[in-house]
């Protein structure tokens, strides 16, 4: 289902190896979007995202990179340009969690530096080089969590880091002034994903699934799209905005 204009574009969707990213890259795909699909550790996992996308009819490879280290990040977007040509679109979806929930006193500087290191530094290394290699026209959307905005115990250090990107994507946005580049981020709620379900007793899932007015979990395509919506020409005119994509819970 290749569309016309975006049949030069070329997207990198970091921890695209399953959940919310995954997602992402089948529905950018879908698109006509030529995909790297990123991950961490699970090759299998993204080969086999890869291979559904090829299955479609749509174009993509896996590049292992991991966010948290600069030069890994440099060669994940030297290798994009290598494979397809360029870089247009930077979904900096990668992120991980605390296990279960941990309040701020029980948490060990480990699990801080880990949470800092992935979602916050990691966010930072991509924007540092997509600000010198995306093309005009680009489109950056990074990725919070409503958790920001609610506010939960057991969550400061994630929120932190999630608040941190919101902040980082306002500035950076008008940073890039005259690039023709937009920079966005979405912030999911709840979603059905290994990140939300794993350290999670059955009943704590049932409520946060009934918090929204929606009274459900979000499904990983969901929130791929609203990342669709924002990558495409028709968000031309969205920029610097945090979205919350979460059934109405805040
Ligand atoms: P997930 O199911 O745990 O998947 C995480 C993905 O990130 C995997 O592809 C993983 O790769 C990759 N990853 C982890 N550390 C990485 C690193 N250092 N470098 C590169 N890739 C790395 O998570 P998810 O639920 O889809 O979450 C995606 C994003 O949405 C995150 O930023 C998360 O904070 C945000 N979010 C999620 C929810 C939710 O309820 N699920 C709510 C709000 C916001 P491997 O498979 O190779 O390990």
């Amino acid at each position: 289902m290749s569309t016309q204009a975006n049949v030069s574009k070329v997207a990198i969707v970091t921890g695209a190896s399953r959940g919310i990213g995954a997602a992402i890259a089948k529905r950018l795909a879908a698109d006509g979007i030529a995909v790297v699909v990123n991950y961490a550790g699970r090759a299998a996992d993204a080969q086999a995202v890869v291979d559904s996308i090829e299955a479609a009819g749509g174009r993509a490879a896996t590049i292992q990179a991991d966010v948290a280290v600069p030069a890994q990040v440099a060669a994940l977007f030297d290798q994009t340009v290598t494979l397809f040509g360029g870089v247009d679109i930077v979904v900096n979806n990668a992120g991980i969690m605390q296990p279960g929930l941990v309040s701020l006193v029980d948490t060990d500087d480990t699990l801080f530096d880990r949470l800092i290191a992935i979602n916050l530094k990691g966010t930072f290394n991509t924007l540092r080089v997509a600000a010198k290699k995306l093309r005009s026209g680009g489109r950056i959307i990074n990725f919070s969590s409503s958790v920001q905005a609610l506010a939960l115990p057991g969550y400061s250090v994630y929120a932190a880091t999630k608040a941190a990107v919101e902040t980082m994507t306002n500035i950076f946005a008008k940073e890039l002034r005259g690039r023709h580049i937009t920079v966005n981020a979405v912030a999911p709620g709840p979603t059905a994903t290994e990140l939300f379900l794993k350290d999670k007793t059955p009943e704590q899932v049932e409520h946060l699934a009934k918090m929204p007015p929606l009274e459900r979990l979000g499904q990983p395509e969901d929130i791929a799209a609203v990342v669709s919506f924002l990558a495409s020409d028709a968000a031309g005119w969205v920029d610097g905005q945090t979205l919350r994509v979460n059934g109405g819970i805040v």
